[in-house]
């Protein structure tokens, strides 16, 4: 498994045995999808792809509420605090294509308060592996509310899903958005505030 990545230049610690393996088994589906995987082109394929998918679904290897625990620092800030337009790239499980856009974070700290690089890189920990976008929204909430037990949590996901755009019913637009609020974003009036604030563009 592999761990603690940073970009994908730096992956050069990939498990001999899980490449092989799954490099074997891309080359089974390559042949059984009528490709002839022995031209020039496509030799080193099943091997790239295999690189490919284990850096997709390296969150595995990572732990979020790791991440969180090593830079919480005691504050005595009570407004929230937004995080937004993380990018998103994760997979979708039922068809092992990508989805892809924008996460927005926020939470009203209650004593606690987490470096701001941190919440991007947790995003990052759920979102590479297989995932549905309703569990990928739900488990930074849940995260960020176990890690900091602030006064509130709120998360918004924007993303386009592969599985829709280039099969099945091809909508080439649309955008499917989820959230999860807790505690005090469970208020309209803060709520609202939070919507607003993702909503407005600085540019
Ligand atoms: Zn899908």
């Amino acid at each position: 498994m592999i761990k603690e990545l940073k970009s994908y230049e730096k992956i050069e610690q990939y498990d001999t045995e899980v490449t092989a393996s799954l490099a074997d088994n891309y080359k089974t589906i390559i042949d059984n999808l009528g490709e002839d995987v022995t031209r020039e082109g496509l030799e080193k394929t099943p091997e790239r792809v295999a690189k490919a998918m284990q850096y997709l679904t390296h969150g595995y290897g990572l732990d979020p509420l790791e991440i969180l625990q090593s830079a919480m620092f005691t504050e005595d800030h009570k407004q929230m605090i937004v995080v937004k337009d993380i990018e998103v790239y994760s997979m979708c499980e039922h068809h092992m294509l990508p989805f892809f856009g924008k996460a927005h974070v926020a939470y009203i700290p209650n004593g606690k308060i987490v470096g701001l690089s941190k919440i991007p890189r947790i995003v990052d920990a759920f979102a590479r592996r297989m995932q549905v976008q309703e569990r990928l929204t739900d488990q930074i909430k849940d995260c960020i509310q176990e890690a900091l037990n602030p006064l509130g949590v709120a998360v918004v996901i924007e993303a386009q899903h592969m599985c829709m755009q280039m099969r099945g019913i091809q909508k080439q637009n649309s955008v499917t958005t989820t959230s999860s609020f807790t505690g005090a974003f469970e208020k309209d009036k803060t709520r609202k505030e939070f919507i607003s604030l993702i909503s407005n563009k600085f540019s």
